[in-house]
């Protein structure tokens, strides 16, 4: 038996091969870890910039043309404003979308102005340019 200096400094071979071994593996594991975020961000990044218009902002004109429902054009166990998501009062102001969504007034402008999709069912309110189009197009006999 040696002394602990000794034993500490000169390890066998066997065993700095195998210490070295076990500190390439958790480098290679913590690698992996890293490198599983890095795969995850990159989809969620993906999927965000693939999803349809997002952060294109509905034309004005489309949002204050939107139609503003009586409590009775709501569709029955619609009355929940989706956006922040406390209940649609018979006094409230409120908007719909084409697609019959229906949402407070305030929320639904607020909304509309950042992005064009219905936060329910992501039926799309025409952009500036798309209701330029439409609009010249029906301006034509
Ligand atoms: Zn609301
Ligand atoms: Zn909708």
């Amino acid at each position: 038996m040696g002394l602990p200096f000794q034993r500490g400094r000169r390890p066998t071979t066997e065993e700095e091969d195998q210490e070295a071994r076990a500190r390439k593996r958790q480098r290679w594991e913590a690698w992996l870890v890293v490198e599983k975020r890095i795969e995850a961000h990159w989809r969620e990044v993906e999927e965000f910039m693939n999803r349809p218009s997002y952060g294109v902002p509905a034309s004005k004109w489309a949002i204050v043309r939107l139609y503003m429902p009586r409590w009775c054009d709501l569709t029955r166990g619609e009355h929940r404003c989706a956006i922040c998501l406390e209940d649609l009062e018979p006094r409230d102001r409120m908007r719909m979308m084409p697609c019959r969504h229906s949402f407070h007034q305030r929320c639904i402008f607020k909304w509309l102005q950042i992005n064009r999709l219905c936060p329910i069912c992501q039926f799309a309110l025409p952009s500036d340019e798309e209701q330029r189009l439409l609009d010249e197009k029906a301006a034509k006999p």
